[in-house]
């Protein structure tokens, strides 16, 4: 068996979450062919494969697609704006922002998922260049995992930029707080983090049934029990529309509703 074999099918969970990266590659790769779209992803369509654009057809929404560019670009602009040279993607799947987004030479980009991803990526990327030090470390998130990112390179004792997209929604609770506790652990002053959490209601959504594990209704709350200030936004909202939302985002009022967080923190 090859290690690209896990991704080729999306039969149950061991083998449907590390899907999912295709799946967001499907999606990313649609928002590179609209005239309007809002990043560029020249890899994207050839990580997905054609069976990952028929699950996004068969099981996704033309919502979903919006979310994921809105998303994209948001984390894009905030891993950017943040100007910090240690950068660490969990749960990178095959995101291609080492590849795409413009970092110095100084910078250390490490990207931790399941070993196979990461496999699968590099393999079908292995003619392309970085512009910063590129470490790929394979990786169980709900095991021990930071002796490995600490043996690439990484320092605990300066300020880091850490981004979790896609990944809290398939922790159990306790995994997820566990997650942050070792990402606080590991982040100096002035660290920054950005991730995305669904409600618990989102844990309902037909096409994710089964997979969603973890929800939240008051991301402040969590993430500031892990000594993050938080600034939370719903796609839609100021800083997170890009033009690709008409409505304005439901109240936080309005309780036990389907929806979608993006949140940015710093540690403080
Ligand atoms: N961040 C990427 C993106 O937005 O395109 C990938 C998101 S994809 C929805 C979920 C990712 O989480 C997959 O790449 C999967 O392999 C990874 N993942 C889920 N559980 C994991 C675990 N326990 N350890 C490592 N990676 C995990």
């Amino acid at each position: 068996m090859s290690s690209l074999d896990p991704l080729n099918t999306a039969k149950d969970y061991d083998q449907f979450v590390p899907f999912t990266a295709r799946m967001m590659a499907a999606m990313r790769a649609r928002e590179v062919d609209r005239p309007e779209r809002l990043f560029d992803d020249p890899f994207a369509a050839q990580l997905a494969g054609e069976d990952a654009f028929q699950q996004v057809d068969q099981k996704l929404s033309e919502q979903d697609q919006t979310y994921v560019a809105v998303r994209t670009k948001f984390f894009d602009d905030f891993l950017t704006h943040a100007n910090i040279n240690q950068v660490v993607l969990l749960a990178s799947g095959l995101d291609t922002r080492a590849y795409r987004l413009g970092w110095g030479a100084n910078a250390n980009v490490y990207e931790l998922d399941h070993p196979e991803v990461l496999a699968y990526k590099a393999d079908r990327l292995s003619a392309k260049k970085t512009s910063c030090n590129h470490h790929l470390l394979g990786a169980d998130l709900t095991q021990p995992w930071a002796e490995k990112l600490l043996s690439a390179g990484y320092s605990p004792t300066v300020p880091s930029v850490w981004l979790i997209e896609g990944l809290m929604m398939y922790l159990s609770e306790d995994q997820a707080e566990h997650l942050l506790d070792v990402v606080s652990s590991l982040s100096a002053s002035g660290s920054q983090l950005g991730l995305d959490l669904i409600s618990r209601k989102s844990l309902e959504y037909e096409a994710y049934k089964g997979y969603f594990q973890f929800g939240t209704d008051t991301p402040e709350t969590l993430l500031s029990n892990h000594g993050w200030q938080v600034k939370v936004r719903q796609p839609g909202d100021e800083g997170a529309n890009f033009g690709r939302y008409s409505e304005p985002a439901p109240s936080r009022d309005l309780e036990d509703i389907m929806r979608v967080f993006l949140v940015n923190a710093e540690k403080t």
